[in-house]
Parts: structure tokens; sequence; C-alpha cells
């Protein structure tokens, strides 16, 4: 560890211990508990009160929600960047604000109803009681402040278990919202978290008999796990996004794209640019273009360095994770003088960082003769998550086959990834995309139950 690093990481020890010893004296006030069933007990309380209050009163209380997580965008994005050292300040700024202006309020949930000669009948979109939310450290506060308003708004009380390494950035978030449920009229507790959370204490939630509705945001093991739980459980989990460039590309504009999504938040996004594959006929000028980007493009035995550098030991090196680009080619012995964000390498067909989820701003690249091959690659490297897919094409007809080939919950065309994600793209935003478990880019009628109610020979009026 250099000198800089040791201060960086004393420093934050402090600033962490400060924080802790500031919140510990009123914890369970603040909506965060040491022990799981006190957690859970507060949360189903606070629920029953919750139900008695109507849609206007649960509007103004995710109105009062998203005014603390707007105002405290900053503080949040500068506090998960110093607890789990990974991802970009500015970017997890524009993350906050995303998930607390568009992720979706009660006006995502819409009833049906049926009339006719016998009577009425009527679905309405019911909320499921108390959830339990385990949530990542690459999207610490952002997913806590999406699940949060998505939850709430379907008439849900949540107990989150954050990712241990990002327990303080996650609970503060949880504190923040508690209060602005509080001054909004809503009940204590509504939103609650975990003090230490464990892989243990998520197994207890899993169980408690008391939590109606799992939703974990995570890598394959804790979808497993949920899944495994024997309760209704949604699942969001890892993705490997491949993006294709074909010869109709603008790739002026591809370039461009590529390097703002695959370097955003330093990759942490699970939607994110993974491997770049490249039809072989525009693949010097998409190059050419990348390094007038500003991305950093390695050649020769560099490769095979950060190859093994990344991917010594067989599995994805951690420490890397969401690290900025100048760090990890420093690694590696290069110095740059400037702020890169994305390092690009040509790579081989069968590398293995086409097909592993790197999470940090390296991406490998691979050229193709043709648009077929390309899908064809394309869809190995995405491992069958069909989770994200990317695609810098003008052909309909490409857009379209790969589209089908794929089968991805997300499917971004022209736009850097996070377009998927309402940045820049239309529609709602959501830190929580269920892939495995088939619910899409989740929002608050994910997290309801239908109830029908029927009313027989009344109530038609015409
Ligand atoms: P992770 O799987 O290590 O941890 C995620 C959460 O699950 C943490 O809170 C962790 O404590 C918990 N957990 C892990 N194993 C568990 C188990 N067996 N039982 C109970 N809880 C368990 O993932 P991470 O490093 O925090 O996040 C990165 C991963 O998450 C990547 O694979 C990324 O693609 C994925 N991700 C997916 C989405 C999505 O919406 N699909 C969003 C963000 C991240």
């Amino acid at each position: 560890m250099s000198l800089d690093e040791k201060l960086i990481s004393m420093v934050t020890k402090k600033v962490l211990e400060e924080i802790e010893a500031k919140s510990r004296k009123s914890r369970s006030e603040k909506a965060i508990y040491d022990d799981v069933d006190r957690a859970v007990e507060a949360a189903t309380r606070a629920q029953k009160r919750f139900a008695l209050l109507d849609l206007e009163k649960r509007e103004q209380i995710i109105k009062s929600i998203r005014e603390i997580c707007l105002n405290n965008a900053r503080f949040l994005a500068e506090l998960a960047v110093q607890e789990t050292r990974m991802g970009r300040v500015e970017d997890k700024v524009v993350k906050n604000i995303l998930a607390a202006q568009k992720t979706p309020g009660t006006e995502n949930l819409e009833s049906k109803a049926w009339t006719g000669d016998r009577g009425l009948t009527l679905v309405e979109m019911a909320p499921f009681g108390v959830i339990v939310s385990i949530t990542p450290v690459t999207n610490p506060t952002a997913t806590v402040i999406n699940n949060s308003i998505s939850m709430i708004a379907a008439g849900n009380a949540v107990v989150f278990n954050p990712h241990p390494k990002a327990k303080h950035c996650s609970n503060m978030t949880v504190e923040l919202i508690n209060s602005a449920i509080v001054k909004a009229g809503g009940p204590d507790s509504l939103v609650c978290s975990i003090n230490e959370p464990t892989i243990e204490t998520a197994g207890k939630l899993f169980i408690h008999p008391c939590i109606q509705l799992i939703s974990v945001t995570g890598g394959p093991g804790v979808v497993k796990a949920a899944l495994s739980s024997g309760k209704k459980a949604i699942g969001a989990g890892a993705g490997n996004p491949p993006v294709i460039v074909d010869e109709t590309a603008d790739f002026v504009k591809a370039a461009h794209n590529i390097v703002c999504g695959a370097s955003f938040d330093n990759n942490l996004l699970c939607i994110a640019e993974k491997e770049l594959i490249v039809v072989e006929s525009i693949a010097d000028k998409l190059m050419g273009r990348l390094f007038k980007e500003g991305a950093y493009i390695l050649r020769g035995k560099d490769i095979d360095i950060m190859t093994e550098r990344i991917l010594g030991s067989g599995d994805i090196d951690r420490e890397l994770i969401g690290k900025d680009a100048a760090v990890i080619l420093r690694e590696i012995g290069i110095e740059v003088g400037r702020d890169v964000r994305l390092v690009i390498m040509e790579v081989g067909l069968e590398h293995p960082l086409v097909f592993n989820e790197q999470l940090m701003p390296v991406l490998p690249l691979v050229t193709v003769p043709t648009v077929d091959a390309a899908i064809d690659i394309a869809v190995r490297a995405e491992g069958g998550y069909r989770h994200t897919a990317i695609m810098h094409s003008k052909d309909i007809d490409n857009m379209t086959q790969f589209a089908k080939a794929i089968q991805t919950t997300l499917f971004v065309k022209n736009a850097p990834s996070y377009a998927g994600l309402g940045a820049g793209g239309e529609g709602y935003t959501s830190f929580t995309i269920a892939g495995p478990t088939g619910e899409g880019i989740t929002s608050a009628k994910t997290f309801t139950r239908q109830r029908r109610c029927v009313l027989v020979d009344a109530f038609r009026i015409v």
C-alpha cells in the first residue's frame, strides 16, 4: 500500500467511526436494529399503520423521501465511495438522483374493472406486507432509494439487509428515508435495516414467518439462496452485457456512447458494457475514435500482464472492482498523466475476460468478420443470464436478429447502456432488474399481489 493509500484508508476509517459513533446513540429511533426479530416486529407494526393511510398520504410520504434523497445525493455518494472504495462520486450522485426522481410512485399501480350483466368485478394491486430487501455493494445507496420508493408505493414495509461492506452508507440512506417518512406523517420503521448485516441475518430474514416477500439484488449466490427459501422471491442477478458494433453503425457516436456507458461509475452497473464485439470492416475506425474519446488502448504484452493482474487467481480480483482506470493501469506499471475513464484491449475470441463479469473499466474488444459471427459470440459471452445487451447499428434487421437471439431483459440500441434505466432514454428507473425471476425492470407494481373483488348483480349504471 502506498503512503497516499494508507492516508486515505486512515481518514476513511476515522470518518466512518465518527458517523458510527454519532448514530449509535439512538439507532433504534432511526430504524436501524441490532436484532432481526425487532426489525421485523417494528416493520410489521409500521405496515399495519401505513395500510390505514390513503393513497394521497402515501404520495406525500414518497415526495418527502424524494426530497431528502435529492438533498443528500452528494453526501450519500461520497459516503458510498469512502466506504466501499468503489466507483466515482459524480456518477453515484447521478445514480442517487435518478433513483430519487425517476422511480415510479403510486401512479404505477393500475386497477382493472369488468362490468356486465352479472355486476362489477374489480382487480386491485395489494401490498404483500413486509418485504426483506438484500442490496449490493456496487450500487448501495441508489438501490436503497429505489427499492424504498417502489416497495412503499405498493403499500409494503421493508427491512433491508445491505451488503456488509456497504452497511454504513446503506443504513445512513435508510435513516434519512425513515426521517422523511416520519416528517410526512408516516409510521416510524416503515423502512428499516439491520445494524450488522451478514449472510446469517439475511438467512434469518428469509425464513422469518412475518416476511411475506424476498427481493434480492446481487450475484448468482444470493439469487439461489432466495429462490431456495420456500417463499416468493424476486431475484435480480448478475449479467455480462455484450455490446456489438456492426458495419452500419455511426462509429463516432458509437465510440462516444461506449466510453460513457462502460466507464460510468467505473463499470459497476450490472447493465454496463462488459465486452465489445466489432465487425472487422469498422474496427480500425472505431478504435481510432475510442482513443479520441479518451480511452487508453492497451497493446502487446501489456494485454497479457493486465489479464494476469485481473484474473491471475482464476477469479476476478475483487480488489480491482470499481477502481478508476488510472489506478488499474498503475497496478501494471503504467502511469497516465490524465483522468483516463476506460481501458480497451483487443483480445482473442476465447479470452476469459470476454466471458467474465469484470465490473471495472477495462473493456475487452474482439473483432469478427460478420454480424452473424458477432451475434454468435455475444450470445455465448452473455452466458444465458438474459440480462442486458447493447448494439450500435443502423440496420433494423441486424438489430432484430440480435434481440431475438439474445433474449435479454434490456436491449439498448445506439446509446450508452444506462439509457435503459431512463438516463437519456425513455422509461423509468430501477436498480433491481429481475431477470432470473422474470419481473424485469422492477417498479411498485412488481411488489404487489393481485386481489379480485366481485359484486354480483349490482352496481351497473347502464
Ligand atoms: P453479492 O452477490 O456479493 O452480494 C449481494 C448481496 O447479497 C449482499 O448484500 C450480500 O451480503 C448478499 N448475499 C450474498 N450471498 C448471500 C447468501 N448466500 N445469502 C444471503 N445473502 C447473500 O454481489 P455484489 O458484489 O454486492 O454486487 C455485484 C453483483 O450484483 C454483480 O454480479 C451484479 O451484476 C449484480 N447486480 C445485479 C443487479 C440487477 O439489478 N440485476 C443490480 C446490481 C448488481
